[in-house]
């Protein structure tokens, strides 16, 4: 399917996030550096993956690819328009952001012993 979902964009930001985050807890032990260069990696690999183009597999900014939810978004590589869904399974509508939950069914009562020994019995009379 050639879209991006809302959860890609929303996981590079995260690395992204972090990446700053093991920056800053560098300045204070080191060891948060090697963590830092590893969540970064782990993004451009995202990044490479998932937030892309899905016509041209073209460099598309993260920031942009939001705005694609809202209003259409365009490729800058080459001009097709990049479709950004909230899910990956299209035919729910967008404005539903959460399905009414399923009314939970209570389990089946459990039989109390005592009954079930009792009809046993009856059973061996
Ligand atoms: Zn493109």
């Amino acid at each position: 399917m050639r879209v991006v979902t809302l959860l890609d964009i929303v996981l590079g930001y995260v690395l992204l996030l972090l990446f700053a985050a093991a920056l800053v807890m560098g300045v204070f032990k080191w060891g948060f550096f090697i963590a830092a260069a590893v969540l970064l990696l782990l993004y451009f690999v995202w990044d490479f993956l998932r937030l892309r183009c899905p016509w041209c597999r073209g460099p598309v900014e993260p920031s942009q690819l939001l705005r694609g939810l809202r209003r259409s978004c365009h490729c800058p590589s080459c001009g097709h328009e990049i479709t950004v869904v909230t899910r990956v399974n299209r035919s729910v509508p967008r404005r539903r952001r959460s399905a009414p939950a399923a009314p939970s069914e209570d389990p089946p009562p459990r039989r109390r012993p005592e009954l079930f020994d009792a009809e046993k019995e009856n059973i061996h009379k």
